[in-house]
């Protein structure tokens, strides 16, 4: 753990696991409640004076950040495969993404703009300024262990804010690595804490109940985001969730459908499927359907799976045997309600996979609304086909989730691709594209799939207070 700028051990310690062979990797120390009391102590000691700092320090702090980041990065992108699982390749690609949110909000902590506002009075001037929030609490996920790290904390310091970070239970040495580079680019003492613990519980409670946290900032299960929420509610403290997903991706009937299942099969078993932009309803208009599911199902049949380290390897574990039994039960339950699987369907155990945890990429059609898969988020490498055949009815149907995060739609048709992209609600929308994201793009969802934004100026506005100043003068 790091606290007030110290690094803190102890005997009591908890084992880090390789997805991918079972492994203990490492060990970390077991923070309790009152080490995230002490941590949150320490950000609020420090808030002021970094709260003074001018735009170009903080600004100059991230940079350095950015660069050691960079200068770091494969070693860094190792650590995230034995850490997390997904394959090398995909670890270089995220630090690259996480380093980009350190540039970002680099940039972006100069240009916090205020406004004059003309007043009604001859007599009177309004200004607003905007101001750090205060101490910010921040739990994020093990799916992508540095990327959501540095979408919170970057636009934390740009703004003037303190923070205690609780890193995921499954991915805490990818935290260590992150502080170690702020520590090294002069984050000064205080300024981001870092609490680590196997039961996150006890630490939830602290950053919700503890009156010096001003702003919680969660990314994970909607389940545990309303739970976060709704605990500090009593304290009115400011929160963004950025939740879970089910994503439904349109392929018209005049797309290309091999152009558009190339490109589901990529965002479809990006991560393994452990994203929350991941595809969980691939609805594919029925006049089309012959080719997409032949080209799916040939990509999906090239991919291998195994340890992220190895060359050539396009799926990684997933996080538990938890997660290979949701992905195995929702499709137990799909075939047994009609679906066809064209390829996988199993878990894999074969040349010693069965040390970690491993489900075969996936291809279901024939899917239906009765199926879990339907409205089940599967967080696993499972792509499931659904038949269209009416255009005015797709709409309401890919709006018919609790969810509302990413969506994506495939056709040629200019009108069409605004009236969907109009009609969907959903925060990030990719139209003939599967990578609507970017550290200056806005991420977040509508409905169950959260509050606020991150990256983009609107990332750096949940972290700042607005201000007006009425001067008589
Ligand atoms: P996932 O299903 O993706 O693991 P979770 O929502 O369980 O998602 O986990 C995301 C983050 O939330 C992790 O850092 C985890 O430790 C944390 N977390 C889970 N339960 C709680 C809780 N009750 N209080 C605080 N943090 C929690």
């Amino acid at each position: 753990m790091y606290i007030n700028g110290q690094w803190i051990e102890s005997d009591k310690t908890f084992g880090v696991i390789n997805p991918a062979t079972g492994e203990e990797i490492g060990r970390v120390v077991d923070g309790n409640q009152s080490d995230a009391a002490a941590a949150i102590d320490a950000a609020h000691a420090a808030q002021k004076s970094w709260q003074a700092t001018t735009a170009y320090e903080r600004s100059a702090i991230l940079y350095k950040a950015w660069q050691l980041m960079m200068a770091q990065h494969e070693a860094l992108a190792e650590l995230m495969t034995r850490e997390q699982g997904k394959p090398l390749k995909a670890s270089r690609n995220e630090v690259k993404y996480a380093a980009d949110f350190l540039l970002w909000f680099a940039e972006e902590a100069k240009r916090i703009y205020g406004e004059t506002i003309p007043s009604g009075r001859s007599d009177q001037r309004f200004i607003v300024q905007y101001q750090a929030v205060g101490v910010v609490a921040a739990v994020t996920p093990w799916n992508y262990p540095i990327s959501m790290l540095t979408r919170k904390i970057g636009p934390a310091l740009a703004a003037g804010c303190t923070v205690v970070l609780k890193p995921a239970e499954s991915t805490p040495l990818c935290a260590i690595a992150v502080i170690k580079i702020l520590e090294e680019a002069g984050v000064p003492a205080g300024v981001v804490n870092l609490v680590t613990a196997l039961d996150p519980k006890p630490i939830g409670t602290e950053f919700c109940t503890n009156p010096k946290v001003r702003k919680l900032t969660f990314t994970g299960s909607t389940a545990v985001g309303k739970k976060l929420a709704t605990d500090a509610a009593p304290y009115l403290k400011r929160v963004s969730m950025e939740l879970g997903g089910h994503a439904p991706f349109i392929v018209y009937e005049d797309a290309d459908p091999v152009h558009a299942a190339k490109g589901a099969t990529l965002v479809k078993f990006l991560n393994t499927g452990q994203a929350c932009i991941s595809p969980n309803r691939i609805y594919v208009h029925k006049n089309i359907m012959g080719p997409f599911i032949e080209t799916i199902t040939a990509r999906v049949n090239k991919m291998k799976a195994g340890n992220g380290m190895d060359a050539g390897i396009a799926i990684g574990p997933l996080v538990n045997d938890a997660a290979v039994a949701k992905a195995q039960n929702q499709v137990q339950d799909a075939v047994s309600k009609g679906a066809v699987v064209h390829t996988g369907g199993q878990r894999l155990v074969a040349d010693g996979l069965d040390q970690g945890f491993f489900y075969a990429p996936t291809v279901l059609s024939g899917v239906t609304n009765d199926m879990l898969i339907y409205s089940e988020e599967t967080f696993g490498p499972v792509a499931a086909i659904i038949p269209f055949d009416d255009d005015d009815d797709i709409i309401a149907m890919a709006n018919d989730t609790h969810y509302g995060l990413a969506a994506y739609i495939y056709t040629q048709n200019l009108k069409k691709a605004m009236r969907t992209f109009e009609g969907l609600e959903f925060g990030i929308i990719g139209i003939n594209d599967i990578n609507p994201t970017s550290a200056a793009a806005p991420f977040g969802g509508m409905k169950s799939s959260g509050l606020g934004r991150e990256g983009a100026r609107e990332g750096l506005m949940e972290y700042l207070e607005t201000k007006l100043g009425g001067f008589s003068i």
